[in-house]
């Protein structure tokens, strides 16, 4: 055989990257089109829609997209139309404007770490409210003006795309990113080219490239491990945002804390406080610790600094929330810090325990931040109370409504979240000054000026606009799901803007309650079905992938939604992200959200939906415990009646259908001869002039900075200050103190007989003293005299707390007094508390040594 069956080479293919060439008069869309500012500037978004608005709508409402898409011949014509450029120049002047301002020195800068961002739905980087509230966060840094960073991932799958079956069975759908289509730019080092940053795992390296994503101002530094120079096996560690099994899941927290304190460094970034957002990121610590030891200090030193200039944010009181790492697995990935660091394996292991020296316990991030943080917070004033509870086992010695978790109420960025519609209402009507000063209530409260029917007019028009948006990005789904085309016809007929429509999306964990609603179906069908009272429930969110029970919910709304019933009265909407997130919150009547107390540490989007004059109707948790007002909205008390969590559900489902049939219908429906209910727009104005202006983003990073940012970087430059001075002479007393705690002595006691005996009368003066041998240190010993009340339910809890005076001094015996007396009667307990005192200690926990003793 001369001729072969076939015959041919393989082809020798070359990359060729086509980069969209821009006009000239253009180039500055590139430029904006990599700052994210766009996503809450809505001249710059409605900008580059104009350009194209098919495509704008193809490419996801991405502009880096969009211009990547956008054909050459299209771009020319647009650089040679005077109203385009006049547009682009307008905005491009507008952004030039504020990029340009420096950051405010006056204030501290802030490193911010953590897991997920929620920046624009273009990014998936987020899974739900902690990425939401990160984004947010940074996005009101660059509009404060503030001098910080963001670190967290660049992941290739982020989180996923939820789809449902037919019968209601969610489907997660994980897409690939192609970075070089997002908003970001790629870091690049000193020789331009792609900066690696190497991360130390085991006896190796993990390799990360760098991205950055411009949030106006403020820069977010992304970490991105999926690249050749890694392993099979380290290359997924940036794959999924909360996937994988709990090697991945410790891995990424080493990228996140270690990594992202390595990159700082690498960048040649130093802040003043290190704020941790959750505990996934509170390694960045141990490489902390590790600097300044390495740079000479002792660890005791190198943890006051560490400790001075680091924040821990708690966002969850569900234990599920919390990371907890085997000795054996993270001994595989840590054994090596110990040694950095100056100090023994338990020794670390024990900044993660709350029972120090206990082997059954595992190593837990939140422990080990708690332990590496001067400062700590919950997000709410109910979740601070919360988070001090459930921390009180690493303080011991004192009281959990004693110790130092603080919190701050979560808010929401207002350009982000606010309806242009909005925006323009209030553009109108309010102070001009709006924009930076949004906790001002004053400014609010001119809302009461603008006149009603403005005010149903814009509820209506976005109510309108979300009908719309459904109509047209449901249509194929619901096909799909519904299978009879009639049916999605009178479904889509069915949705009726002139029902009173509620809302109700999150995460879809069993906590949140989504079931709650459907307790009763008959009274229920009832209700939705009363002619002269029409209602409508969209229903939107997520369950993680590994929670069953979560989907299982999902699955029966989606049932209870399919039966005659309640077609289209009751509506499931797939994939809930940041852009369903925008239309709900501004085109329903009515925010619900019914979570099981307290296990809502804040929540947001019922904030999202305020100042889009929509009205809460919510338990009493979290964000809504403090903006609840009367005539603002409705609430579901924050007792507990039941223990037995079937019943409380029962009772708060019958609160909800009995306050919809007497007060919110009624109220609803009330219309005037103008067509709207004055008593409606009535709460509505409330809602947006009593509760609104508490819950912007720009009041919780002021808070940020008051209660916590200030006094930490002004701690932390004191005790910098002169080599460390003061951080090596407050780490010196606390050696010498804990050396001879045990060895303290007290001499000698003198309670009166009364006292001693238990029997003391109300108003009656009790004289105290106690002489203690401080066995040489200096005056370092503080007492006091606590006494304590059991409630009937047997909680013990503080009465009161009388520091003991230090009266006398001779060598080393000190003399404390005090004189004791009680206002109530009944049954009190009394003991004695020995602790440290120096005042440099920015409280007690941070030096928490605690003796108690009393006379027998
Ligand atoms: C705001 C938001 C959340 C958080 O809402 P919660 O009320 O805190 O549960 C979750 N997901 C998306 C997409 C959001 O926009």
């Amino acid at each position: 055989m001369k001729i072969k069956t076939n015959y041919a080479n393989v082809p020798c293919w070359k990359e060729v990257n086509v980069k969209s060439h821009i006009p000239e008069s253009l180039k500055m869309l590139e430029e904006m089109a990599r700052n994210i500012w766009w996503a809450w500037n809505d001249e710059a978004t409605e900008m580059f829609s104009s350009l194209d608005p098919e495509l704008w709508s193809v490419v996801g409402q991405n502009p880096v997209a969009l211009l990547e898409r956008i054909s050459y011949e299209k771009l020319e014509d647009l650089s040679s139309d005077e109203a385009v450029l006049a547009k682009i120049n307008k905005v491009y002047k507008k952004f030039k404007e504020y990029i340009d301002v420096k950051p405010d020195a006056s204030r501290p800068s802030v490193a911010y770490f953590c897991m997920e961002y929620g920046l624009t739905h273009v990014l998936k980087i987020y899974s739900g409210g902690l990425g939401i509230l990160a984004g947010d966060y940074l996005k009101e840094a660059s509009d404060s003006n503030v001098d910080m960073c963001g670190v967290g991932f660049l992941y290739r799958y982020g989180y996923f795309t939820q789809s449902l079956s037919m019968d209601g069975q969610q489907i997660a759908n994980y897409e690939a990113q192609n970075f070089g289509s997002l908003p970001l730019d790629r870091v690049k080092d000193e020789n331009g080219q792609p900066l690696v940053l190497d991360v130390p795992y085991l006896d190796y390296y993990v390799h990360a490239y760098v991205w950055k994503v411009n949030v106006g101002r403020v820069p977010l530094y992304l970490l991105d491990t999926d690249n050749e120079m890694n392993s099979e096996f380290d290359r997924p560690i940036t794959y999924q945002l909360y996937g994988g099994d709990w090697e991945n899941r410790l891995k990424q927290e080493i990228l996140l804390g270690i990594g992202g304190v390595l990159l700082l460094k690498r960048l040649g970034i130093k802040k003043d406080v290190y704020h941790c957002n959750e505990g996934h990121a509170a390694l960045c610590n141990v490489q902390r610790l590790c600097d300044y030891v390495e740079s000479g200090m002792s660890f005791d030193e190198a943890l006051e600094v560490v400790r001075a200039s680091s924040l821990y944010t708690v966002h969850t009181p569900v234990p599920a929330g919390h990371d907890y790492f085997d000795e054996g697995l993270f001994g595989k990935y840590m054994g090596g810090y110990p040694q950095r660091m100056g100090i023994t394996w338990q020794d670390l292991m024990d900044l993660g325990r709350i029972n120090p020296g206990d082997p059954n316990e595992r190593f837990c991030m939140s422990t080990f931040a708690c332990n590496t943080c001067q400062e700590v917070n919950g997000v709410s004033w109910l979740h601070g109370k919360v988070s001090q509870e459930m921390f009180s086992g690493i303080w011991k010695g004192y009281f959990p409504e004693e110790n130092h978790v603080g919190y701050v109420t979560n808010g929401v960025h207002f350009p982000t979240w606010c309806a242009s519609e909005w925006k323009k209402l209030y553009a109108k009507y309010f102070d001009k000054n709006f924009l930076h000063d949004q906790s001002n209530e004053k400014i609010w409260e001119a809302i009461y000026n603008v006149p009603d029917e403005e005010v149903w007019k814009t509820r209506v028009a976005l109510k309108n606009k979300l009908i719309g948006y459904i109509r047209n990005q449901f249509r194929d789904t619901w096909l799909k799901n519904q299978r009879d085309p009639s049916r999605v016809v009178s479904l889509m007929d069915k949705i009726n803007p002139n029902a009173l429509l509620i809302g109700f999306a999150r995460r879809f964990a069993t906590y949140k309650r989504a079931h709650l609603l459907f307790t009763d179906l008959d009274r229920l069908a009832k209700i939705v079905n009363n002619p002269d009272y029409p209602v409508q429930f969209l229903f939107a969110g997520k369950a993680h992938p590994h929670d069953g029970a979560g989907q299982g919910l999902i699955k029966k709304i989606v049932e209870i939604s399919n039966r005659p019933e309640f077609l289209g009265k009751i509506i499931f909407l797939e994939n809930y992200d940041m852009k369903l997130a925008r239309r709900l919150v501004s085109g329903v009547d009515i925010w619900m959200n019914t979570p099981t107390r307290p296990l809502e540490a804040s929540g947001t989007s019922g904030e999202k939906a305020l100042m889009n004059g929509v009205v809460n109707l919510s338990v009493l948790d979290g964000w809504w415990l403090e903006g609840y007002r009367e005539g603002a909205g409705w609430a579901l008390t924050e007792k507990r009646t039941y223990q037995n969590q079937e019943h409380q559900d029962q009772l708060d489902a019958a609160t909800i259908y009995s306050l919809l049939e007497t007060e919110i219908l009624p109220l609803y429906y009330a219309r005037n001869k103008k067509g709207y209910s004055e008593g409606w727009v009535k709460t509505i104005k409330n809602s947006i002039a009593q509760v609104a202006p508490h819950y912007t983003m720009k009041r919780q990073l002021d808070d940020y900075f008051t209660k916590f940012y200030g006094k930490e970087a002004a701690r932390f430059h004191e005790l910098a200050a002169n080599d460390y001075a003061k951080a090596k002479e407050i780490a010196k007393w606390k050696e010498e103190v804990a050396e001879k705690w045990d060895s303290i002595e007290v001499v000698s006691m003198d309670k009166c007989e009364d006292l001693h005996k238990g029997n003391i009368e109300t108003g009656k003066e009790y004289v105290i003293t106690c002489v203690v041998d401080e066995k040489g240190l200096d005056d370092a010993v503080g007492i006091e005299l606590v006494t304590t009340y059991t409630t009937a339910e047997g909680k013990e809890y503080v009465y009161s707390v009388e520091p003991m005076e230090m009266v006398h001094r001779d060598g080393n015996l000190f003399t404390f007094k005090v004189t004791h007396s009680l206002s109530n009667s009944g049954s009190f307990k009394v003991a004695y508390r020995m602790f440290p005192k120096h005042e440099a200690l920015p409280h007690r926990q941070d030096f928490c040594y605690v003796r108690w003793f009393n006379k027998d």
